[in-house]
């Protein structure tokens, strides 16, 4: 465990028009962006990038290969979702170059973690380093995207449900410390989310902060504690097991939300709390919205068992013992008819 006073996480500028600030540093600047997020912006920029890099694929193997290509530029300008952040982090790190984020989507937390999500093969590996001297939340830019996507957000901080269960899980099976306050400091974030979900919902400039916040302070914690106990557990684990399984992405948190109420069932847990939070917000983390077939969510219960303990993950409800068929069909039947 890490001193509080030793941990930094970004600070977020919150306000409209915030691009305006960036004139300074985007004539200096590799802006690392998407196609969507660019034609939104372009017309508002200050001042011309050195140079404009459009994101195609974070998979490890092709992602050096690009980044040997890119001109060399003091600062690293992130604009856009995930992608977009976890590139600009990677290239910084990789490069060590200043870093600026401007998320222009709220529906994960790449843009205040370190690490890049990288793929390799079908699996994600959190790779690198990177700080960014400035994170802009431009509330703007992020009420422009599609409200499914910002509301998807919230799955991450769902996740604290579940991750919390296996924590004290652990504890009590495997002998693994645990700290309280750190797990009441991240249950206060879920009060936050389910006292303002009316405001996730729409998106407004209190939803947005709330996420973000929240976001900040789950990763906080995790740095605190040097692990991801406080943040995630088994839900997250059901995803990376899908994923690898079927090849294809999902909607990242729409998908954890999914797999935080099935998790939950399986840790004999209540799962009216996050269900109705996901209700409200209203998160589209329903099968058929995130294109979820049966037999793949019947496969990822099946080898989740095997799965957890192949890549090693920290014991959590599945590491108990293979699930039965019964019980994988029982929960396949419940999750399709939420
Ligand atoms: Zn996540």
């Amino acid at each position: 465990m890490k001193s509080a006073d030793l941990v930094r996480v970004p600070e977020a500028t919150y306000g409209h028009g915030l691009l305006r600030d960036l004139g300074d540093v985007l004539p200096d600047a590799t802006l690392v962006t998407m196609a969507a997020p660019y034609e939104q912006v372009r017309h508002d920029l200050p001042a011309a990038p050195a140079h404009v890099h459009f994101v195609e694929t974070m998979e490890q193997e092709a992602l050096d290969r690009v980044c040997e290509g890119l001109p060399v530029t003091p600062v690293v300008v992130g604009l856009g979702g995930g992608l977009a952040c976890d590139m600009a982090k990677y290239v910084a790190w990789k490069f060590r170059r200043r870093l600026v984020l401007v998320p222009t989507v709220v529906s994960g937390n790449a843009f205040v973690t370190r690490a890049a999500a990288v793929r390799v093969g079908r699996r994600v590996r959190y790779v690198g380093e990177a700080f960014p001297e400035r994170l802009l939340i431009d509330f703007d830019l992020i009420g422009a995207a599609p409200a499914y996507l910002n509301r998807s957000g919230v799955g991450d901080l769902l996740s604290i449900h579940t991750a919390l269960w296996d924590w004290r899980f652990a504890r009590e099976h495997y002998g693994e410390e645990y700290h309280d306050g750190l797990a009441r400091q991240a249950a206060a974030i879920l009060d936050r989310v389910e006292t303002d979900a009316p405001d996730l919902h729409d998106v407004t400039e209190t939803g947005i902060r709330t996420l973000v916040e929240g976001f900040r302070e789950e990763v906080r914690l995790c740095e605190v504690w040097t692990s991801s106990r406080p943040e995630e557990g088994s839900e997250h684990y059901l995803a990376y097991c899908l994923e690898a399984l079927t090849g294809r992405p999902y909607l990242h948190g729409a998908l954890v939300t999914l797999m935080t109420l099935i998790t939950c069932r399986f840790q004999d847990q209540d799962w009216s709390r996050p269900f109705s939070i996901a209700e409200r917000v209203a998160v589209p983390f329903r099968p058929a919205a995130l294109g979820l077939s049966r037999e793949d969510l019947a496969r990822t219960l099946q080898d989740i068992h095997a799965f957890v303990h192949a890549e090693r993950l920290p014991p959590g409800v599945f590491h108990r013992s293979p699930l039965s068929r019964a019980e994988v069909t029982r929960a396949v039947d419940w999750a399709f008819n939420l």
